[in-house]
């Protein structure tokens, strides 16, 4: 019987790759439904394409430009929950940013297998998510490629044969430029990514390296680890995607090219491994794999992710919040690249300061003040 797969964002980066992954394994799988944010047009050729069951576009304005079954097109957060809530087997949520909390957490809800793409549901909600999994038996199987492979790596490995875990970074297209030129650097070069093909957001915080920092802080929860045995290591490359060191200093690694359908078929394979389509890996081509430590004085929001995890729940969502508005400032031309950071780390400081936040009305109250917050830093009046 073929799986039926539900896809959240099918018309970004993941969700292309989920949809070329599911192409190649047609056997296997069913495309129960697509949603995506509003790109109408995209979407009209993966109906044409995948023929879907149902569908949503959560921008209400954009449903007119479906061609789609007006009884099984939904519209908003509702009519994504709507579908989660009917009969797919799994969920891919790969939607960018705090939007994709909810169906997060309803997927959870409705014990789906959630393979999980969007990082922001655990960095807003992690301790309420390592609850619902741990209690009700949902499965969330990471597609970020560096936890999909510390997923594979810890499945061998027993807690107290653990030392560290460690997750590689890219450095993104600034780790050579010094603090001076960081100032001056424009929208356009920081959505140029070296290695990874990702959506904007993503794209951004991987040239200020939050996103290794949202990438800490998802494997504190993902994993249940402390953030002193989670470490970053610049690894310009990207072949090796995440690294254990056990307790006899001997290091396990997982390998391969930088390619999100392989920790996407992982994923939605729930572990079984299958023949893909993609350009194999070549050593002797790569010949050379680099270290480095990342430098928290040219690129300090990976700091801050580490100060906010050591600080609490609130600060961590208030970072979020703050980071998704500042980045949004910048790619629109409003604030400078360095300003990024200088902005989450006042909203750190000002937040109100709570260890624990286990409940979800709570975790919005936070992430809204944190939004307005910032918001008003550069805001002309
Ligand atoms: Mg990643």
């Amino acid at each position: 019987m073929k799986k039926k797969i539900l896809i959240l964002g099918s018309t970004g980066s993941i969700g292309r790759s989920t949809l070329e992954v599911i192409g190649q394994q047609q056997d296997a799988f069913e495309v129960f439904g697509l949603a995506c944010k509003g790109q109408a047009d995209l979407l009209n050729q993966q109906i044409e394409k995948f023929k879907p069951r149902y569908v949503c576009i959560y921008d209400e304005g954009q449903k007119d430009k479906v061609n789609f079954d007006r009884n099984k097109l939904f519209t908003g957060i509702n009519g994504m929950k709507a579908m989660i809530g009917m009969d797919a087997h799994i969920v891919v949520n790969a939607l960018p940013g705090s939007i994709g909390l909810e169906p997060s957490l309803e997927a959870l809800r409705c014990r789906k297998i959630l393979a999980l793409a969007n990082k922001e549901s655990l960095v807003m909600a992690g301790r309420v998510i390592a609850k619902m999994v741990k209690k009700s038996g949902a499965k969330l199987i990471p597609v970020d490629s560096e936890h999909s492979a510390l997923y594979q790596l810890l499945k061998n490995i027993r807690k107290k044969e653990l030392k560290t875990i460690m997750i590689t970074a890219s450095g993104g297209p600034f780790r050579k430029l010094d603090k001076d030129a960081l100032e001056g650097v424009r929208p356009e070069e920081a959505l140029n990514h070296p290695t990874w093909k990702m959506g904007q957001k993503i794209t951004l915080d991987s040239a200020t390296l939050m996103n290794k920092g949202l990438e800490v802080i998802e494997a504190r929860w993902l994993f249940n680890i402390e953030p002193s045995r989670i470490r970053v290591i610049v690894h310009p490359e990207s072949i090796l995607h995440g690294i254990v060191e056990l307790v006899d200093h001997s290091f396990i690694a997982y390998m391969a090219n930088p390619d999100m359908k392989i920790p996407i078929a992982y994923a939605i394979n729930e572990g079984v491994r299958k023949p893909l389509a993609i350009s194999p890996l070549s050593l002797e081509d790569i010949s050379t794999l680099t270290f480095h430590t990342p430098d928290l004085g040219r690129f300090p929001s990976l700091r801050l992710a580490y100060d906010a995890l050591a600080s609490g729940d609130s600060a961590v969502i208030a970072l979020n919040a703050s980071n998704e508005v500042a980045s949004q400032a910048f790619i629109e031309g409003r604030i400078r690249f360095t300003d990024i950071p200088v902005l989450v780390e006042d909203a750190l400081e000002h937040h109100p300061g709570q260890a624990e936040v286990d409940d979800v009305a709570t975790i919005w109250e936070i992430h809204q003040w944190a939004t307005t917050y910032t918001e008003n830093k550069f805001k002309t009046p």
